[in-house]
């Protein structure tokens, strides 16, 4: 996320890092660069000049010049500034009413259904809602399919009318139904098209004016950078939307809507989507965004997403099987499984202060845990409950099933042993203190 233009930014601080006494011409030098990093990123100009001469501004005001560490001072205003641009404070969603209606709109392929489906799943799971979803794309039953596909995985009903050529109707039928089955949150995903037309700008008007939503949000592709900022703009002055969905930010996105949305259409982003998964969605929260840019790390969201995937009743039963020492390969595969599920791994490792940097060119593929998996996949349900048992015979065996070499069957073996090791001290409390003293 981001990669280019953190380093180039990166790069505008070090004329500023490297210097002894800084002069007002270095403070000038290193904001061009600045300006340059963001039009790079794809943000407009406007918002980019806007942005620098802010920053100079303060910069000269907080005495830049003459503190000890200028760069630190101007990282600081820095984060400051971009946290205020993209938004300055999260904006959360509006779920008062009952139902709540929300309205989802955007071109096609920008992400609405499947962001429909994130959304009903995150209210579902992080904030105790009974969504109810409703397919309100008349032009396209691959939508809807695709809507009811989502539903079912993520066990949230989905009001669908085949019949009906009335999106309003629809929308106020799939209303009727959450009311009378108790679902407080109405989520309808409506039409789009490839660019903007006025019919369907049309439709969606009505829709809204029927259905009275208390949220209407925009869904963006992050990708296509200047062009989300201007369909932004128009939908805004058709929608008047309440907040902006920004999508596919873990793919090659260079940030520049991220940073421009809300300077232009002056509504904050609420989300952003970081997969294709149903569970890769974030809250949009402007100063982590901030200091994800500026190469500081997010280690708050990291532990987040930690916390979402963490069930306590499994952690429980898992902590019990530790101090037994009965920690097995099942064990060890459901773990992976959580690990997986909290998101790209190299997005994960973006998240951690200075390791985004430096992990900038190395390819770190979702499929790290492949070999291990099928390793543990080949294993019996004995061998998996009893790793004690897997023999070199059994290894072998295990390295023929699942297409490894034996030395990286040895290897996981290794590792599982090592790990029981660890887990063993760390469940003794009178070890871990012995452990403790030795440490220098
Ligand atoms: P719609 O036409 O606006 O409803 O768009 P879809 O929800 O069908 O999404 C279009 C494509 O983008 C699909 O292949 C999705 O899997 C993909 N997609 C949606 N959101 C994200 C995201 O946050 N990251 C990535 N990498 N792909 C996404």
């Amino acid at each position: 996320m981001f990669e280019n233009l953190s380093d180039k930014l990166d790069r505008a601080f070090k004329v500023l890092k490297g210097q002894g006494s800084i002069t007002e011409i270095n403070v000038a030098e290193t904001m061009k660069e600045i300006r340059k990093a963001l039009l790079d990123a794809d943000v407009n100009y406007k918002t980019a000049k806007a942005f620098t001469d802010d920053v100079r501004q303060k910069a000269i005001g907080a005495n830049v010049l003459t503190s000890i560490s200028p760069g630190q001072l101007l990282t600081k205003l820095m984060n400051d500034e971009l946290t205020e641009l993209m938004g300055g404070t999260t904006a959360d969603i509006e779920l008062k009413a009952q139902p709540t209606i929300i309205l989802i709109a955007g071109l096609n392929g920008a992400g609405k259904t499947t962001f429909t489906g994130k959304l009903a799943n995150y209210l579902k799971t992080q904030r105790n809602k009974k969504p109810l979803l409703v397919a309100d794309d008349i032009y396209r039953p691959a939508a809807i399919d695709q809507l009811q596909v989502l539903g079912q995985q993520i066990g949230v009903p989905v009001y669908a009318n085949l019949e009906s050529k009335d999106p309003v109707a629809i929308a106020l039928e799939g209303i009727a139904q959450a009311k009378a089955n108790g679902n407080n949150v109405v989520i309808i995903d409506t039409a789009g098209r490839l660019a903007i037309d006025e019919a369907m700008m049309v439709e969606i008007e009505k829709v809204k004016a029927a259905t009275k939503p208390h949220e209407i949000l925009f869904v963006v592709d992050s990708m296509t950078g200047q062009d989300a900022v201007n369909t932004a703009k128009v939908f805004n002055e058709r929608l008047d939307f309440t907040g902006v969905v920004l999508t596919k930010l873990d793919g090659d996105t260079r940030g520049g809507a991220a940073l421009s949305i809300k300077s232009v259409v002056n509504k904050p982003i609420k989300f952003i989507g970081t997969g294709e998964k149903m569970e890769a969605l974030d809250v949009f929260h402007p100063d982590r965004m901030a200091s994800r840019i500026l190469g500081m790390g997010d280690v708050v969201s990291l532990v987040e997403r930690a916390q979402q995937q963490f069930d306590e009743k499994e952690a429980a039963e898992l902590q019990k099987k530790i101090r037994k020492n009965k920690f097995d390969f099942n064990d060890f595969y459901s773990q992976i499984q959580q690990i997986k599920k909290m998101g790209n791994m190299k997005d994960l490792m973006g998240m951690i202060p200075g390791v985004g940097k430096m992990m900038k060119d190395v390819e770190v593929s979702d499929d790290a845990f492949k070999g291990i998996e099928a390793i543990i996949q080949s294993m019996t349900p004995k061998e998996k409950e009893n790793p004690e048992i897997i023999n070199q015979s059994r290894r072998n065996r295990i390295a023929k099933g699942s297409g490894s070499k034996i030395e990286e069957v040895n290897r996981l073996m290794k590792q599982f042993d090592d790990m029981k090791k660890v887990m063993k001290q760390m469940s003794n409390p009178a070890a871990m203190a012995s452990m403790m003293r030795r440490m220098p």
